[in-house]
Order: structure tokens, then sequence, then C-alpha cells
């Protein structure tokens, strides 16, 4: 029986049976194939960098993939989630606040993804419990299996219609074994089920240890994590075995022997130079064939598409290692001693310093403690700085302190989010002599609360999901370095409650601060800059360009920072920096934004 008889067969006789197959409108059955991503053993190995490395694979082979983020906790996204615990929050372009993985998935893909790629199981639950309420189970007794794996099955396959991609590329989060996640792993078992042969190919990441006390690989905690995962009717077709050491072809073929599947689909991914060597590293093992074998889909295939993809790769990965220059910069942060909670800022310094030559090392400095008269001390040898984004008040007065030391030296200058307001608090306090400057989410008593509530948001109460959030359009203005960086108009991403208040922008501007970008339609700063006459780089900007910056497209707002910091290390240094090589005649101010920052293609 093939898939579309079969999920037929299963729709008719679901409303008096034991099935329940929710099918979205337009779902072709067999049209789209799933890959799933299982981790075992243990968490931290880098399965979200492993699935979105197999998933440019898929996608440099000309195949369209979405990638789907399946999270067992029960949250509704992750806008509540602390960047101390989970890492960054980072923010799609539909608004969606999830997890950094998205984020890997955008880079790695060069893709824009949105809401149907990220569940939970909160949104899992929340949409069951909402159709009893409204008895949509028709008189039912709601049950895990198969409502609850019903639902999950419908994102998945809600996404397939949505995209109509060649390949919905699924992560499961957490590792095989986890309570939360197993009624995630039945839903994948049922799936392969009902799409039929060769429809799903299942990969299963795992660990093998090379003790010190043994000095030999063991492959018995990845036999243990496999067998599990096959407890649970997951036959996996590859198994990637993540390790320190290339993983030896005794240990693949014990891991075979254990697993059912041939030595030659046990792959070895151990640990590498960087991150963006392993698409290569998969391909060169053969792993993606594999996976394109398995599913069947060798016709859609295309060689040049894929050939060319490569060309552009391998071209990032020699400039990668051909620096020649090296920066120091300065992240003057809160959560330093979490780097993941600046996951997509250290990316963004990799691919604006892989675009410069430039290497560009990191310094984290907390701010929660500094002292203005520390802050000379705790600058001293960074050639530029970047004050990133954060909520509340702690370490606040250190960032201030920071940004006053940065303008006032010449010290090149990257504010984001928070550190944009912060510079604009700096500014009015020490250039515009409004001593009591402050945001109203510091200190809601201030003299002039240069930064405070966006009108929209003073009315919300709830937390989670009500901040100013996701893509938006702005205009920028004639003759600043906002027009030269982006054209006329550009698109940003936000996460914010608070904004320059209107009130006091003629007064910042009288006093030589710069608003060169503002949103379209609205009354909301989105960047500012001092003239270049007046400091080499002190910019701005109230998004978070750090989400948006690829590999292969580096934000210009880092690329100006890195290159501030190169031109203050190497004097002589006296390479024009080119933002936009082929001009803006595309940009009208009367047309949306693109997608991204990149005009031109
Ligand atoms: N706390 C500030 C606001 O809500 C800045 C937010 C941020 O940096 N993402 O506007």
């Amino acid at each position: 029986m093939n898939s579309e008889s079969l999920l037929r067969s299963i729709r008719e006789k679901s409303a008096d049976t034991e099935f329940y197959l929710p099918l979205p409108a337009g779902y072709k059955p067999g049209a789209t194939r799933y890959v799933v991503v299982f981790g075992t053993v243990m968490s931290g190995l880098g399965k979200g960098i492993f699935s979105s490395s197999l998933a440019k694979c898929l996608q440099d082979k000309g195949l369209t993939v979405a990638p789907i983020k399946l999270e067992g906790y029960l949250n509704i996204d992750s806008g509540t989630l602390s960047p101390y615990r989970h890492g960054e929050v980072f923010v799609l372009d539909d608004g969606t606040e999830c997890d950094m993985d998205l984020g890997t998935y955008e880079r790695a893909l060069d893709q824009n993804v949105g809401r149907l790629n990220f569940v939970t199981s909160g949104q899992i639950f929340r949409r069951v419990l909402d159709r009893e309420r409204t008895g949509g189970y028709l008189g039912r007794d709601v049950q895990m299996i198969p409502h609850v794996t019903g639902e999950v099955k419908n994102s998945l396959r809600e996404l397939a219609v949505a995209s109509r991609a060649d390949v919905v590329f699924v992560e499961i989060g957490g590792t095989v074994g986890d309570v939360e996640n197993a009624y995630i792993i039945e839903a994948m078992r049922q799936l392969a089920f009902e799409e039929g042969q060769r429809s799903v190919c299942f990969v299963a990441l795992t660990y093998v240890m090379e003790p010190n006390i043994l000095g030999e690989q063991k492959s018995k905690p990845a036999q243990l994590g496999i067998r599990r995962l096959m407890e649970m009717g997951i036959q996996p077709h590859i198994i990637t075995c993540r390790a320190g050491n290339p993983v030896q072809q005794n240990v693949r073929e014990k891991i075979a022997l254990f697993s059912n599947v041939p030595p030659e689909r046990v792959y070895s991914m151990h640990d590498c130079d960087s991150v963006y060597l392993i698409p290569d590293m998969l391909r060169g093992a053969g792993c993606d064939r594999e996976v394109i074998e398995w599913l069947q889909l060798e016709e859609r295939v295309d060689d040049a598409a894929e050939r060319k993809a490569r060309e552009q790769w391998m071209e990032y990965i020699s400039r990668l290692r051909s620096v020649t220059r090296q920066v120091q910069i300065g992240i003057t942060g809160k959560y330093t001693s979490v780097r993941d909670a600046y996951a997509s800022i250290i990316k963004s310094f990799e691919h604006a310093g892989t675009a410069l030559g430039c290497n560009v090392q990191l310094q984290w400095i907390e701010t929660s403690e500094l002292k203005p008269d520390e802050v000379a001390e705790a600058l001293e040898g960074v050639h530029g700085i970047v004050v990133p984004g954060a909520f509340g008040t702690r370490g606040a007065e250190g960032k201030i302190a920071c940004l006053h030391h940065a303008r006032t030296t010449g010290l090149p200058v990257l504010g984001i989010c928070y550190g944009f307001q912060m510079a604009v608090i700096e500014y009015a306090r020490n250039v515009c002599g409004m001593e009591d400057a402050n945001s109203t989410e510091i200190d809601s008593e201030c003299r002039y609360p240069v930064i405070s509530t966006l009108p929209e948001q003073r009315k919300i109460e709830k937390l989670g999901g009500t901040m100013r959030l996701g893509g938006q359009d702005a205009n920028t203005r004639a003759g600043t370095l906002a027009r030269e960086m982006f054209g006329k108009r550009v698109r940003l991403r936000f996460r914010h409650r608070y904004e320059v208040d209107p009130r006091y922008v003629e007064k910042l501007e009288a006093g030589g601060m710069v608003f060169s970008g503002q949103a379209v339609g609205e009354d909301i700063q989105n960047i500012l800059e001092l003239p270049r006459d007046v400091h080499p780089y002190y910019v701005g900007t109230q998004a978070h360009p750090e989400l948006t910056s690829r590999p292969l497209r580096p934000h210009p707002l880092f690329l100006g920072l890195v290159d501030a910091a190169i031109r203050r290390a190497y004097p002589d240094y006296d390479t024009p920096l080119t933002y936009r090589p082929d001009g803006d005649e595309e940009n009208d101010e009367s047309e949306p934004a693109r997608p991204e920052h990149q005009h031109t293609d």
C-alpha cells in the first residue's frame, strides 16, 4: 500500500476507530520527505550544528529544505527564558522568539525561517487543550496517543504544505531517554509508518568516548543510546558519531553490529578546527548521498547547483584560513560568563572578520561592577567595543561609562538595542546638558526620560511575546553612514519595549547626535551615528543586526566596526571598505525592503 492510500484509509476510519489523523489542507503525501535527527547519550554534542550542516548539504544539492526544531519544554516560546540558562533568545523575521538553534539554521542555510519552524511541547499541548474546549475531539477521551502525537505530526505536515520543501528537516530537542520528548519520538515512529517506506530518514547522533585512563575509544554508551531509540520503535538508517578523534573502523563496526546499521552508514563526526568545515566533512564521508539515496531523491539533485554552492563555501573557508590581521574587540556585557548569551554576536564577528581578512578576538568585559575610573584600564588594548542588548538595570552605568570613554577617545563602537539606548543616555547627559537623563526601564522618576516605553507597550501587562518583535523596515537619512551601508531602505530585526522618546530627538540632534534611520511610518529612531569627522565609528541601532548576519553576507554594521578596529590597530591600513559594491539602484524607498539587509543578489 502506498503512503497516499495508507493515509486515506487511516483517515476514513479515524472518526470512529482508534486512529486520529489530522492532515492540513493541501497535504500531498509523498511530495515531501522527512529527515529526523535524534540525540543519544548526552546533550551538548552539537546536534544543532550537525543538523544544520547536513541540511545545508541537501540544500547545496539543489533541494529545498525546511528545518524544524521540536522542543520538549513546556514554554510556548523562548521569550521568557533567561539567557543565563539557555543562551540567547533568537528572534525570527515574523517575530517568533525561539531557541538559538534556529539562528544556526538561518545562518547555515542563508534562509529566513518563521513560526512554523519552531514547535514546543507548550504549543502542542495548548493546541490540544484548545481543541478539546471547543469539542474538537467529538466526545472522545483525549490521549497522548493518538491526539497529542497527532498534533506533532500535524505541525510537520503544516510546514511541508507551507514550505513546499523537498525535505522537512526535523531536529528533536533533548536526548533520547528524556521523559519530555518521549511522545515526540513516538510521533516520529508513527510518521514513518504513515508516510511509508523511504519517506522518512532517521539519523541518530551519538557519542564515542575516549577516556584518558584507557586511551582507547569505547562504544558502549553509544550502543546503549541507540538501543534505547530502537526500543522506542525507531530503527536509525544513519548513525553519526561525535568524538574527539576520528572514530576507528572497529568501533564503527561494533556500533553497526548492535544497531542493524551497516558500518558504511556509521559516520565519524570528530572535532575539527571550525564548524564551517563540517558540511564538507559530511559530504566527504558520503553522509548526504546516503540520505538522498535512502529517500530516493536522486532525480531532484542539481549537480551544477551543488558545484557552485561548494565553490562559494570553500572560498569562505579559504578566506577564513588566510586572515592576516588581528584585532581585539571588547564585549561590554553582563552575561559575559555565559558565552551562549552572545552566540549570534560571536558569529557576526566571524562573518565580518572573514570578509575583511581579520581574526577578531573577543574580550569579555563584565560591566556589572565596573566603575567609571576603572573603564580606561578595562578597555586598554581593545580596538573597538560592542555594547550589547540587555534588560533591567544591572550593568547599565558600567556600559554608559564605557560608551563615554569610547566616544571621547575615538574608540570604535557598535551599540546594540540596550547599547544604543545607553549611547543616547550618555550623550544626553554629557553633551546635551541633561544630567539626570535615563531610561524609564532603569529610573522611572528621572528628570529626562530620553528612553521610555513605546506607546503600544504601555497597555501590556503580560510578559512573553509582547515586545516589539521581528522584522520591520526602516528608512535611512541621506548623507549618513547608514545610507551608505544600506541604501534608502533596510529591514531590521527587533526585540524591545523601550525607545528614544520623540520629545528629546530635536535636543539630541541639536547637540550633534545624528539619527540616521527611522522606522517606516512610525516615530521610532532605529539607527544613530556621530559624523565621521567627529568620531571614526560611533554607531548604534535599536535593532539586533547580529540576528541577520550570514557567513557569505556579513552585516554592514559589524563590517563597519571591524573595519574601524583594523584602522585603529594598523594605522597604515588603507583598503577602502565598500558596503554595497553594486550601488542602490533597485533599493527604492517606495518599496518594502528585502527580507535581509542585502540589497543585491
Ligand atoms: N531592555 C531594552 C528594551 O526593552 C533593550 C532590549 C534589548 O536589548 N533587547 O527596550
